[in-house]
């Protein structure tokens, strides 16, 4: 009897101890909350994003696996502002749980952290991509520090247990973000008013926070593929007016914005956005490679 006690009590020792240890179930549309998740929670939470850094978030494949990742997350980070709205919403059902869903305890739309740019009435008629404002938010440091700062605090309330550890990561996380700001923000001073062209406007934040000036899309409109015949015209349009760079990301098609570089005489960078991306493997990383390959 007297070992029987002792191996249930045991058994119970141990169930509780990992009842206790059970890292917070998180999962992350694009991989940038998931990286800067990860700063704040370490091993009390576990990530997983459902976007790959080098995919088009705009598009992703509502696979039923996806639906299964989602089915016992306890805290889902989502872009918002429609980003992921053609393949999140049929996921979301797909995943029959309820905690997570749009406006509960365990949703946390970023979007809601941030100043959002270029929010307009929608004009869906015209396929724009954008019609809830520009959802590229988080090339911007201090959109980082926000996002992280409405993580810790959803983490707290999810795991109060563990309040204190996600209050002083995010005191470490803030710190060091800050002091990148400074280096970065010496780095982009010389380069104030560099003029840029992009692909897709999904560098209007990052351009607003480095002082850049923004001197056209090739996309006639977000999501619209450009035409040889607009990329004519806009490459007459900013003739002479130095545009020093034409920037997209890898997921995008290099054809015309190519021919956009040489005639114009600006220089194509092709650069990551999302981390995994390329050789970054940190939310610090990216921003560190956006302004160093910009600043050169
Ligand atoms: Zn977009």
């Amino acid at each position: 009897m007297r070992t029987l006690i002792a191996v249930l009590s045991f058994a119970l020792t141990v169930v509780l101890s990992s009842v206790a240890q059970a890292a917070v179930d998180v999962v992350t549309t694009i991989p940038d909350f998931g990286a800067i998740a990860k700063e704040i929670g370490g091993s009390h939470i576990k990530v997983t994003a459902l976007v790959k850094a080098t995919q088009d978030p705009h598009f992703v494949d509502a696979k039923p696996s996806l639906m299964v990742r989602l089915n016992k997350a306890e805290l889902l980070l989502v872009t918002g502002m429609e980003l992921e709205g053609g393949w999140l919403p049929a996921l979301l059902t797909g995943s029959r749980n309820g905690d997570i869903q749009r406006g509960g305890q365990g949703y946390l739309n970023c979007s809601t952290l941030i100043p959002p740019m270029e929010v307009m009435a929608p004009d869906r008629s015209k396929g724009d991509i954008h019609p809830g404002g520009n959802p590229h938010y988080w090339t911007d440091p201090r959109n980082g520090l926000r996002i992280a700062q409405g993580i810790t605090k959803r983490l707290a309330s999810l795991d109060p247990e563990h309040a204190a550890d996600y209050a002083a990561a995010y005191s470490v996380f803030s710190t060091k973000l800050k002091r990148k700001m400074v280096i970065w923000r010496a780095k982009l001073a010389p380069h104030k008013g560099t003029k840029v062209v992009v692909y897709h406007q999904s560098w209007v934040y990052f351009i607003d926070w480095a002082g850049f000036v923004r001197a056209g899309a090739l996309e006639p409109k977000p999501g619209i593929p450009p035409k040889a015949s607009h990329v004519a015209d806009l490459i007459r349009k900013v003739k002479g007016q130095g545009v020093k760079y034409i920037i997209q990301e890898s997921f995008y098609p290099t054809r015309l914005s190519k021919i956009f570089a040489q005639k114009s005489g600006a220089k194509l960078k092709v650069l990551p956005t999302m981390v995994g991306a390329g050789k970054t493997r940190s939310y610090f990383d990216v921003v560190d490679n956006l302004v160093n390959e910009l600043t050169r």
